[in-house]
């Protein structure tokens, strides 16, 4: 709701937060804060949950055995330090009894709770001696003349900040519901609403911000669910459609000999896996209708070598191939990759990054658009600059899921429909492929090139450090070579810092007489070329780095990783990393250094010691993490949901699906007047061209 193209004063809920009643300028700077810049943010910031607060009975009426909430003031204290707890008590009375608290290890509450105040209770009532008593109760203290609560309530929680409590935003919000809601729109036919017995959508957000009841809250949230549901579902039918839609894609052809000459590049015998996915680009290649295909392989499952043989049929059919890194480091290892593979043939290959040279990148510009380049590498910027191809056939995507439908669309505005082939290493859980990924086809390599042997993986604490370094030590005696990897130093976000430091540590130390290099995103990239060619011939031991070499870099010799602070990295990020070893037939290693801060680290450090499979890392990282983090923010071009938990709301994603393509075959371009609020909801979240296209 945020699109910032949206008109301010056709969409009351496009109004910045700071109109709103109760936000001045700072509220509305800590509301930004935490992704609400605008009333409809403001909206579709949902509750976490909601703290059930049960009415406050008269002391008298108090049971034993549940959990109740009573008030009274305060009428005794005292402290007693003995044996065998000391604790903390107190006694509170209203008009119609007195009831005992008990605090053990209390005595900080000796300052807080004192005779004459007004306390309001919460805890599990026992007798004691005919007298009510409550252990550890929760307690808060209260204006002598606070009303009662006098009914059940269900209080909304929300995610907060240090400088704006769950409270706050709750009043604020619900001080502003009232004025807000009638700007909701209705999106579907009220008869679709009784089908599937879903609230209006403007009664959706009235109760997922104040319930009166759980039933109601659950009803909100389906509601609310199924919206982000539906959107997606109508995007993804929609930009299908579009790709579908009439028009073509280069028809390439393929023979034995073309076949032969391609495998001949290759330096080893394609696995069963590869055979097959390259037989599955191929009938793509060959169909006449763009290709839109998934590549999902674990870390070093020979994704490359697929997208190269694509890559070549390609430019062998006179047409151009682009192929895009999410970072310049990877977009650096491909090229050396295929200049590897390509040496000495007739196809032309070009680096384009932001480093490469001012004088050769105007002219490998013009070399591009005339057709004398033949392979683009470069970062996605490759697409959204003013880059002309002449022919362009093929995008190849690596590991990431970062072209989204914009861009897809952006592509054909452009007047050409490549074939389109995406390689990830992240497993995709059935649900999410079906949902996500609902126009591709896709090709699994589950297969390891032949000899690989799992990486033995160890977790040290931090005082068990230097087992690492001398292990480091004796593989390096051993002709081995390894990472070393830093986080980044959070406060500055410096990466060169950190890899700056820890070289100078390990050099003076732990490592001294080894020859060690640096390696990150700061470098300027002729610097890192020549670290990076030394490491690869064996003139560098060990790399001090970052996750610039998370994905990509391919040193068969490099048996060792060594990951410092590895608490501080996601699972999917230490899995990466770790398939950075592992890459030729001797046995790799990988030592996590870390002190497990938080149960969730914890959780992590132990999942990669349990297994190298990446599958199973992939799920245990969706639980840990949630489907909204496990593709990044908004990069993949989809909504990301608020709400909705794609892996367990498969009914629901079920019926949103069904509904989607039963709205789009009686209403296909979401004209009718039913529609428009739908229209205008999908507009913003896809841009006006999905809808706009015309049906083929
Ligand atoms: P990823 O799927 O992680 O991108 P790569 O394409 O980088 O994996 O391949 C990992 C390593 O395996 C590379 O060194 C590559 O040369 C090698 N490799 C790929 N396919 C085979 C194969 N069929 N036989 C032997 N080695 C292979
Ligand atoms: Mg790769």
């Amino acid at each position: 709701m945020s699109d910032p193209q949206t008109n301010n004063e056709t969409d009351p809920l496009a109004r910045d937060v700071q109109t709103l009643y109760g936000t001045g300028p700072a509220r509305a700077a800590e509301l930004r804060r935490l992704g609400v810049s605008t009333v409809g943010d403001l909206l579709e910031y949902f509750p976490r949950r909601y703290e059930h607060e049960r009415a406050e009975r008269p002391i008298a009426q108090l049971a034993p055995g549940a959990i109740q909430y009573a008030r009274g003031e305060v009428i005794a204290v005292d402290y007693v330090p003995r044996y065998p707890r000391p604790r903390f008590e107190a006694t509170i009375r209203d008009p119609t009894g007195q009831l005992n608290l008990i605090w053990f290890h209390g005595g900080y509450l000796r300052g807080e709770i004192r005779c004459g105040l007004v306390l309001r209770v919460r805890g599990k009532v026992q007798f004691r001696s005919g007298a009510p008593l409550m252990i550890q109760p929760r307690w808060q203290i209260i204006a002598p003349d606070a009303p009662p609560i006098g009914q059940d309530v269900l209080r909304p929680v929300y995610p907060a900040s240090a400088a704006l409590n769950s409270a706050t935003i709750a009043s604020i919000i619900s001080r502003n519901l009232p004025s807000l809601l009638p700007a909701v729109e209705e999106w579907f036919d009220p008869q679709l609403l009784r089908q599937r017995d879903l609230l209006p959508r403007p009664e959706a957000f009235r109760a997922i911000h104040r319930p009166a009841t759980w039933s109601e809250a659950v009803a909100a949230r389906r509601r609310l669910v199924y919206d982000e549901l539906m959107l997606m579902q109508i995007g993804l039918i929609l930009s299908r459609r579009l790709r579908s839609g009439g028009r073509a894609a280069p028809r390439m052809v393929v023979d034995r000999l073309l076949d032969q000459r391609i495998r001949r590049r290759f330096p080893f015998v394609l696995t069963a896996a590869q055979e097959r996915a390259v037989g599955e680009i191929v009938r793509d290649l060959r169909s006449g209708r763009p290709m839109s295909r998934l590549l999902q392989g674990d870390v070093g499952s020979g994704k490359t070598v697929v997208a190269v043989y694509a890559m070549l049929v390609c430019v062998a059919n006179r047409m151009q191939a682009a192929l895009l890194a999410p970072t310049e480091v990877l977009a650096e290892q491909h090229h050396m990759t295929l200049a590897g593979l390509l040496r000495e043939s007739a196809v032309n290959m070009e680096l384009f990054t932001s480093r490469t040279r001012r004088e050769s990148r105007g002219e490998n510009i013009r070399r591009l658009s005339s057709g004398q380049v033949h392979i683009a590498i470069g970062t996605q910027a490759l697409l959204e600059e003013h880059i002309e191809f002449a022919s362009l056939g093929l995008v190849v995507v690596d590991e990431q899921h970062r072209l989204g439908v914009r861009q897809r669309l952006e592509l054909r505005s452009k007047g050409i429909s490549p074939h389109y082939l995406v390689m990830t290493a992240t497993p995709i859980p059935r649900t999410l492929a079906l949902s996500y990924f609902a126009d591709f086809d896709v090709s699994v390599l589950d297969e390891l090139p032949p000899g690989r042997r799992p990486v033995i993986t160890r977790w040290l604490t931090q005082s068990l450090a230097d087992e690492a370094w001398e292990f480091v030590r004796r593989e390096i005696a051993r002709g081995r070579q390894a990472y070393i990897v830093v986080p980044q130093i959070e406060e500055t976000g410096d990466e060169a810092a950190g890899v700056t430091a820890e070289l100078k540590r390990l050099s003076s130390g732990p490592l001294a007489g080894a020859r060690l290099a640096p390696l990150h995103g700061r470098m300027p990239a002729d610097r890192r070329q020549s670290i990076m060619n030394d490491f690869r011939e064996g003139r560098i031991d060990v790399l001090i780095t970052t996750t610039v070499i998370e994905v990509g870099i391919d040193v068969p010799n490099a048996t060792v990783m060594v990951i410092e602070n590895a608490d501080r990295f996601g699972l999917a990020q230490l899995h990466q990393l770790r398939g950075r070893v592992g890459r030729g037939s001797e046995q790799s290693h990988c030592l996590l250094i870390a002190d497990a801060s938080t149960e969730d680290a914890l959780a992590r450090l132990n999942a990669m010691t349990a297994t190298c499979d990446g599958f199973q890392i992939a799920e245990m990282d969706l639980k840990l993490r949630g489907p909204g983090d496990f593709f990044g923010t908004r990069q993949h071009g989809l909504p990301q949901f608020k709400l909705a938990d794609i892996t367990r709301e498969l009914e629901l994603l079920r019926q949103a699906k069904e509904d989607a393509q039963a709205i789009l075959a009686d209403d296909p371009n979401l004209r009718k007047p039913v529609h428009a609020a739908l229209r205008r909801a999908i507009e913003r979240q896809f841009g006006t061209a999905l809808v706009l296209a015309q049906v083929g």
